[in-house]
């Protein structure tokens, strides 16, 4: 019988030593959804005697603010949080992400893409697909094949290009991957599903993926969890940790808080925030029930 010292079961995912984390970009207000999150990995940190870190996903200038990222430490601390310091600000590490770039770009499975939002609709369109409201098909791929001189010639006279990941290529390299989800089971990793995604975006050298995959593995996270929005794109992460060298960390993507309409809450939708509850004599124990985690 295979024996793993100091190992326990929790909630599907094995524990010999957790670090887990919450990862909020400072772009709004904490509502609810964000208090489950970020108590679900707190909680799960507590009870396995793990690591709890905070880290802001703060690489877009033109939507993060300074005064949400001290919301987000003043709600955090109301609502009972405390974490590990000091706490990592993705703004400060440009050149560590530039670094990861180089090594994927070395590997050959990025390509600069120069096309804007309006070539893509009418890509998709051509290609006889029409989106629903509000989604996203993945890219076409217009600019995979455009021949290395070409992209040469047009970076050099200054047009606007993101990175993108050639997914079928890094696929060549990796093989056949896979991912643990304690609540959904063993997963394939199907990084396809999203298309060649940007790694780094026109406007900031870097993107949320990128990022964050970079950022759990120099952080030690064994456990990452967080909301089932980000399901999707843990297909990708998978796939970027196999290129740059790292272990896959185990994930639990929880149920979403949804509105009376079924909807996820979302920050847009100007969901309840944690400050407008708080401004409404609301108290801690109150709104950690309101986020749907009991006190005990
Ligand atoms: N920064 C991401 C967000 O606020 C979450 C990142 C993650 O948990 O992986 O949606």
């Amino acid at each position: 019988m295979t024996r793993i010292v100091n190992c326990v079961m929790h909630a599907g995912m094995t524990v010999s030593h957790l670090t887990t984390r919450f990862a909020p970009s400072p772009t709004g207000w904490l509502h609810l959804g964000h208090a489950h999150s970020a108590l679900t990995a707190f909680r799960t940190a507590q009870d396995l005697n793990g690591q709890f870190l905070l880290r802001m996903e703060n690489i877009d200038p033109s939507r993060c603010r300074p005064e949400y990222e001290a919301a987000i430490f003043e709600d955090l601390a109301w609502l009972g949080l405390s974490w590990e310091s000091p706490v990592r600000r993705q703004s400060e590490h440009a050149p560590y992400y530039a670094a990861g770039l180089a090594r994927l770009s070395a590997l050959g499975v990025l390509y600069p893409c120069f096309c804007t939002r309006r070539d893509i609709a009418t890509e998709i369109s051509r290609m006889g697909f029409a989106p629903h409201a509000g989604e996203t098909l993945p890219y076409p791929g217009t600019c995979r094949n455009v021949p290395p001189e070409d992209a040469a010639q047009r970076m050099a006279d200054g047009q606007p290009y993101a990175l993108r990941i050639n997914v079928a290529r890094a696929l060549s390299i990796t093989g056949p991957l896979s991912w643990l989800d304690a609540q959904a089971g063993p997963q394939k990793a199907m990084p396809a599903r999203l298309g060649d995604a940007i790694l780094a975006r026109k406007d900031v050298p870097m993107s949320y993926h990128l990022c964050v995959t970079m950022d759990d593995a120099l952080q030690g996270v064994t456990h990452i969890i967080r909301g089932h929005d980000l399901f999707e794109a843990t297909h990708l992460h998978r796939l970027l940790q196999a290129l740059l060298g790292y272990d896959a960390p185990q994930y639990r993507h929880h149920p979403l808080l949804c509105n009376e309409n079924g909807q996820k809450l979302s920050k847009r939708d100007g969901a309840i925030t944690i400050r407008d509850l708080r401004a409404q004599g609301l108290c801690p124990a109150d709104v950690r029930a309101r986020a749907g985690i009991a006190d005990r």
